[in-house]
């Protein structure tokens, strides 16, 4: 790389001024084993099944002759509040692999400290691994933007860490995986040079990050160019979340992708019932700043941090501001055309925003399932004669509580508005149902079927893993009817289940 960095491979945790990356050995683990490996991923990347060898690089026991180990110096917003410098504290980057054009960096997560570890050990739960490795390529097979994870392995070795669940400290097996992205830069990889006012290294990082991975973007405004793609993927995403119900649950600045991938997995979770108060996360309590309904403005303030990062750059913030300001058109077109295929719209016309809007407005008073009532809505009767007994009877299996009034007569006003919607379609009936079907997912995967997959791994059981493995590759079918259930009783938010803290 043609960056400033540190080759020390001093592994203590500290500031490091002038670069933006610093050398970082992997610790090796006393057994590694194998849990997992993406096959489709693997054959993209033009990686063979892993022998023995390989295993003891996946877990960070080997590193090769071509590799050049490191962790990324980067800072961020968390919570609203500026950082400092934040750093892979326990994610080494083992180096780039080209294929067919594509490229792909290897970062190992949980394989020891790195010069930016904070207050730990860098190395990572199996608990918290499992929810990576699943959820990333939960993500990649919904269609959503996202990094990706190659393997997971176990270490064999146990480390000290808060149960989250009953706030007990507890030893937890850990593990390593192995993810894998174009880059892993994110918008706090910006922030920390412009707060260090290393105007060259920031315009260095900048170029390059255009060059490599926006190489299609060229010429004389091309940082704004840049800047304006930026603030359309991060938009994209916020939509895509939306479409499946997805609350990332710590949106600091240094967990914002540069490519708009989804990125770094923590305390996330699906909705269950439709909530956009909903925080997965316990260390987000009261505020709620991260809650799945705020995403999207969240967005658009950590965008409002990199046009402050990118200011350096440029005599004034005219051209960031207005580019900043697309972020609104780019986030409301793509709303309403994705809303519109939820719905089963041919089109989403002026007076059709009001229904969209409606039923953001009634659902959160009914709390449906949200996966559930969207697939339900598909086969939802549309003749105008069906009764509001009836009508509620098939939305059921989608409820947690009885609809009661003055919430059950909106929702069954709306139903039957967009039952008349719905009949105004210039597209055939099969044709609105396949639309729904591949916006809706039929299977998500929910964290109390996560909870019960990692019980039954640390209780050397994989069967529910495997089956979640087979389940989220295929989201929009319904071949998985034993998953397509409500979140039980026992795993409901006041059991606990579906709040995590940060550390997870
Ligand atoms: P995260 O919540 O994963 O985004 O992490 C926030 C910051 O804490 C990052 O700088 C991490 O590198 C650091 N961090 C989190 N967990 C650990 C750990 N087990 N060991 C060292 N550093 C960590
Ligand atoms: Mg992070
Ligand atoms: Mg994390």
């Amino acid at each position: 790389s043609t960056f400033p960095g540190d080759d020390s491979g001093d592994l203590s945790p500290r500031q490091t001024p002038g670069v933006l990356y610093s050398k970082a050995v992997p610790t090796p683990v006393e057994e590694p084993q194998l849990l997992a490996w993406t096959e489709d991923l693997a054959g993209e990347m033009g990686l063979d099944h892993p022998g023995k060898e390989d295993v003891d690089i996946l877990a960070g026991n080997k590193v090769t002759s071509s590799m050049k180990p490191y962790a990324a110096c980067y800072s961020g917003h968390q919570f609203g509040n500026w950082a400092g410098q934040l750093g892979d504290g326990r994610a080494i980057s083992l180096g780039e692999l080209q294929q067919e054009g594509k490229l792909w960096e290897l970062q190992l997560k949980g394989a020891g400290p790195t010069a930016y570890s904070r207050h730990a050990d860098g190395r990572a739960v199996l608990r918290s691994s499992v929810r990576e490795y699943l959820m990333s390529e939960a993500m990649h097979h919904l269609g959503v933007p996202t990094t990706r994870a190659l393997s997971l392995v176990s270490t064999g070795e146990k480390i000290l860490r808060d149960m989250f669940y009953n706030g007990n400290a507890a030893y937890e097996p850990g593990a390593v995986v192995c993810r894998v992205s174009p880059s892993f830069l994110r918008f706090g990889n910006f922030e920390g040079l412009a707060v260090r006012k290393e105007v060259e290294n920031l315009k260095n990082l900048v170029d390059w990050t255009i060059e490599n991975h926006y190489p299609h973007i060229t010429g004389e405004n091309k940082i704004l160019d840049w800047f304006k793609e930026v603030v359309d993927r991060t938009a994209a995403l916020m939509v895509e979340w939306h479409r499946v119900g997805f609350v990332h649950g710590v949106m600091n600045t240094d967990n914002m992708s540069i490519l708009g991938q989804t990125i770094d997995y923590g305390p996330y979770s699906f909705l269950d019932d439709y909530d956009p108060s909903f925080t997965p996360n316990t260390t987000d309590l009261p505020g709620r700043r991260y809650a799945f309904g705020n995403q999207p403005s969240i967005g658009y303030w950590n965008l409002s941090k990199l046009a402050s990062a990118l200011l350096p750059l440029f005599d004034d913030s005219e051209g960031l501001e207005e580019v900043l300001h697309t972020y609104e058109e780019a986030f409301w077109s793509r709303y309403y055309l994705m809303m519109g295929n939820k719905l089963g719209l041919d089109e989403v016309r002026e007076e059709d925003k009001k229904l969209i809007s409606n039923f953001e407005e009634v659902l959160p008073q009914i709390k449906p399932d949200m996966t559930i009532f969207y697939r339900l809505l598909i086969d939802m009767p549309l003749n105008a004669s069906e009764g509001d007994e009836q009508l509620l009877k098939h939305f059921e299996d989608s409820f947690y509580a009885e609809a009661e009034e003055p919430s059950k007569t909106a929702f069954l006003d709306l139903l039957k508005r967009y039952a008349s919607r719905r009949n105004q379609n210039n597209i055939t009936a099969e044709a609105s149902r396949e639309l729904m079907k591949k916006t809706s997912p039929h299977f998500v995967l929910r964290n109390y079927l996560l909870h019960q997959a990692i019980e039954g791994l640390e209780n050397g059981d994989d069967s529910l893993f495997e089956k979640l493995r087979d389940a989220l590759k295929e989201p929009y079918n319904d071949n998985n009817p034993e998953f397509f259930k409500k979140r039980p009783e026992w795993a409901s938010k006041k059991a606990g289940c579906s709040m995590l803290s940060c550390s997870s």
